[in-house]
């Protein structure tokens, strides 16, 4: 019985909107399940705009264009990222700083991010590892003193949301005041000025392979962001009959998916209920089996060899991805080759420290970035995906106790 890492999910109804989207007789995109998509977002979660992208990098990218960076403009993003997060801005000729992770979970470390500001700091990227929120409060109002921008990297977090402890008026709620009577609840990308989601298939809902969204929720940019993603036209306008003839008025690329991805989209967003909370039944398998052994292995050794996946009480958990940190790089391997030796289980680890990688070193100032280089050796990823059962979590958890942890 082999069990893959991943393995993207077919609701069932993709092939049939991608036939009425070819039937429909227009093909290119902007057409009605375009439309339909970005409406689901829109209603859905209250996003100002959305526009789909053909990927999460290409939402990036129009995200840091939107920015209006000039060469030596600083952006602070976290070195425990996928590279498409750092490339948007160097593209633009930005110089990227590099944040460290908390002790807690990947995320990046909200607390630093202050003493990496300088005068040339335009924008700070919070990258929601695993779809579990960075501490979005202190963020925003670090960003809010020092007038920066805010780009929420959401490619993991759909469906995902931060529990803000902010007034309506941006003041905090003073700590006299009972923190839980002033929650609001804010779903992931719909935080910060811009934000980017993907749909490539190893994320929870696909466009087909490869897709993405751009949310814009400062209405400043929505009418750069509709050229942008039309090649640098007005076009937008002018289908809408706000202008009477459309011309190459800025920067811009050809952002927009065909239809036949749209439609395929449509048919995940239709079954989005079902699809997170099959997800999260399996992750929650795995954390109660998982935590159970931990607790085990700790009573006969001492200290547990591993430790969970940590969700922050402001954060809630959208089922992307299962994790464990392992102690060390050596017994991670060891994991990972245990589980494929024994019933061919695909576990894998994930990102490569950004900072001390081959085209990024020279760019970074030299800072150690522990906590980030811990994870990159540490962090062992196991298969989570929708046709993933029950019954395969727990033959999964179960090789993992056959494991000889040292
Ligand atoms: C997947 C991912 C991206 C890139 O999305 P694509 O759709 O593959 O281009 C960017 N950032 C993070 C954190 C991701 O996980």
């Amino acid at each position: 019985m082999r069990i893959p890492f991943n393995k993207p999910h077919l609701t069932g109804k993709e092939a049939h909107y991608m036939y009425q989207a070819v039937y429909n007789g227009k093909l290119s995109g902007n057409g009605e399940f375009t439309k339909k998509c970005q409406r689901f977002f829109e209603e859905r979660y209250g996003f100002k705009k959305c526009l789909l992208t053909t990927s999460g990098t290409d939402a990036l990218e129009m995200c840091a264009m939107l920015c209006d960076l000039k060469p030596g403009d600083e952006v602070i993003i976290p070195s425990y990222t996928f590279v498409s997060t750092a490339l948007a801005f160097l593209r633009e000729g930005a110089k990227v700083v590099f944040a460290d992770s908390m002790k807690r979970n990947p995320n990046m470390d909200a607390e630093t991010i202050e003493s990496l500001i300088t005068p040339r700091t335009k924008v700070i990227v919070p990258v929601h590892y695993a779809g579990v929120a960075c501490d979005m409060d202190v963020i925003m109002s670090i960003a809010q003193k020092h007038n920066l921008l805010v780009v929420e990297d959401a490619a993991q977090a759909i469906d995902s949301y931060y529990i803000s402890h902010r007034c309506c008026d941006g003041r905090f709620a003073p700590s006299g005041e009972n923190p839980r009577k002033e929650a609001t609840i804010l779903p992931l990308g719909g935080i910060g000025h811009l934000a980017a989601f993907s749909f490539h298939e190893t994320k929870n809902i696909t466009a087909g392979g490869e897709g993405g969204l751009l949310v814009v929720n400062d209405e400043r940019f929505i009418r750069r962001a509709e050229i942008i993603w039309e090649k640098g036209t007005n076009r937008a306008e002018f289908f809408r009959g706000a202008v009477n003839k459309y011309g190459w008025v800025d920067m811009g690329s050809s952002f927009l998916p065909a239809e036949i991805n749209a439609a395929f989209l449509w048919a995940q967003l239709e079954n989005l209920d079902d699809i997170q909370a099959k997800r999260k039944a399996l992750w929650n398998c795995y954390y109660e089996r998982l935590s159970l052994l931990g607790k085990n292995l700790r009573k006969e050794a001492g200290v547990a060899p591993f430790s969970m996946p940590d969700v922050p009480d402001y954060a809630s958990n959208n089922a992307h991805m299962f994790y464990l940190i392992c102690r060390n790089l050596e017994e991670r391997t060891a994991l990972i080759k245990h589980l494929k030796e024994n019933n061919d289980i695909l576990a894998v680890f994930h990102y490569l420290s950004l900072h001390s990688s081959a085209y990024y070193v020279d760019k970074h100032d030299g800072r150690a970035l522990p906590e980030c280089d811990r994870y990159a050796d540490t962090l062992v990823r196991l298969p989570m995906f929708y046709d993933l059962e029950i019954e395969d979590v727990e033959k999964i958890c179960e090789v993992i106790k056959g494991f000889s942890f040292n």
